[in-house]
């Protein structure tokens, strides 16, 4: 076990120091996009593909005889039915098959205690659970001269509702759902998903945040903290969205720490654990 996860931990850096290699160049001309919206859905990235050769956390330093080995020593459970379809449990799936009721709100919604970026009170929630993690993950990422900005958490139903159409009438509808989530389809909706940024990428949702200082850290990091970057770089074929180097998602140290350590999305990690779910866009 230890040797796996030092050999995924160096694939990972690996893959984090080649993505940071090839997107060196190129500025986010797109970041206004999110400036006026907050969601998540910033990106015009059509370099996303190029990705598609490789590229990703279950990369090539570790091969298939770890692949068996991955969930042999799984410490956390997870139940289709308790845990994975309850919208308040911490394990909730939810992506585009997998939708939230459009009455379902959490009830343990608090005001995070961490630096945010936009007025509207109500983004800048999460559940309690996720707000503690995240501001024990900002002090940790302080101490070591890291600056991150909360950016937009916690969405009601409606108000995706609203995010989502004034996208489809400025991009179109096929535009809109690559980049944004229909009502019921966001983790935001869930209090569990928060949006970071930093200075460095001008408080922006971007992928070029990806490629600063404190998007790598918390690309090594956050995991530590219970949250897990949810749309990584190449796996639009898997999560439906491009690569979200800025949307964490909350899932508790245990299981974060598990999903980090096999390199792939939550959707991949629980269909290789034997759960029969779908995937895809
Ligand atoms: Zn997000």
């Amino acid at each position: 076990m230890k040797k796996k996860v030092i050999i995924q931990s160096i694939g990972l850096l690996a893959s984090v120091l080649l993505i940071s290699g090839c997107q060196e160049a190129s500025e986010d001309p797109s970041e206004d996009i999110a400036e006026e919206s907050g969601q998540d859905n910033s990106e015009e990235t059509p370099e996303n593909n190029s990705n598609s050769d490789g590229l990703n956390e279950s990369d090539s330093v570790s091969d298939e005889e770890d692949q068996d080995e991955t969930f042999e020593d799984v410490s956390v459970t997870v139940d289709y039915e308790a845990d994975l379809l309850k919208p308040s449990s911490i394990k909730a799936l939810v992506n585009k098959q997998y939708a939230l009721p459009e009455d379902y709100s959490p009830e343990d919604l608090v005001t995070v205690e961490v630096p945010t970026i936009l007025e509207n009170p109500e983004v800048n929630q999460l559940r309690e659970a996720a707000s503690i993690a995240l501001s024990d993950m900002f002090q940790a990422a302080e101490e070591e001269g890291i600056k991150l900005y909360a950016r937009s958490g916690y969405r009601s139903y409606q108000t995706q509702v609203q995010l989502f159409d004034s996208y489809v009438s400025n991009h179109g509808e096929e535009a809109a759902n690559r980049y944004s989530a229909r009502p019921g389809e966001s983790e935001h909706q869930t209090g569990l998903a928060m949006d970071v940024t930093s200075e460095s990428a001008n408080y922006q949702l971007s992928e070029a945040f990806g490629d600063t200082e404190e998007g790598m850290w918390v690309a090594e990091r956050a995991h530590e903290f219970g949250f897990v970057i949810r749309y990584p770089r190449g796996k639009e074929d898997v999560t439906g969205y491009q690569f979200e180097p800025w949307h964490l998602r909350y899932f508790g140290e245990e299981l974060a720490q598990e999903i980090y350590e096999s390199g792939l999305t939550y959707e991949e990690y629980l269909m290789e654990r034997g759960l029969d779910i779908e995937a895809g866009e």
